[in-house]
């Protein structure tokens, strides 16, 4: 899938589309999902241009991985939900569920979470 520089987060990190912003640092951007499922429901994207968990692994750079992996555990640790467990998950692709072509973690927490499965 081509990546499309008019998606929904690339549009908020261009500042085009109004957040709820929970972080942001060189590598990454985290916002509050419009639609939370949890109490805590928080979106970590990175600043670069990825569709999936599938195109980072292939193009990023380790600082960008890297950066992205500790920026969501910044958040994670900042929303306190570290304390007491959390789930991260990303979707991929039209198996997966994916709504928007860009990149993102979801940071789910704030209950305790029923069992996950498809
Ligand atoms: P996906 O199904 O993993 O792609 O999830 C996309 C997520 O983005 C959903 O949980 C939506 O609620 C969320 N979302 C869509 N538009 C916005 C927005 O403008 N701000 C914050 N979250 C959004």
């Amino acid at each position: 899938m081509a990546y499309d520089p008019n998606n929904i987060f690339a549009r908020i990190l261009r500042g085009e589309i109004p957040c709820k912003k929970a972080f942001e640092d060189e590598f990454a951007l985290a916002f509050h999902d419009i639609n939370p499922q949890a109490p805590v429901h928080i979106l970590v994207i990175p600043k670069g241009a990825y569709v999936s968990v599938d195109d980072f692994a292939a193009k990023a750079s380790d600082a960008e991985i890297a950066g992205l992996i500790r920026a969501i555990g910044t958040v994670a640790k900042q929303a306190g939900v570290s304390v007491d467990g959390w789930r991260l998950l990303s979707n991929i692709g039209t198996n997966g569920h994916q709504e928007v072509p860009h990149l993102h973690f979801h940071i789910f927490g704030g209950k305790k979470l029923g069992h996950m499965l498809p």
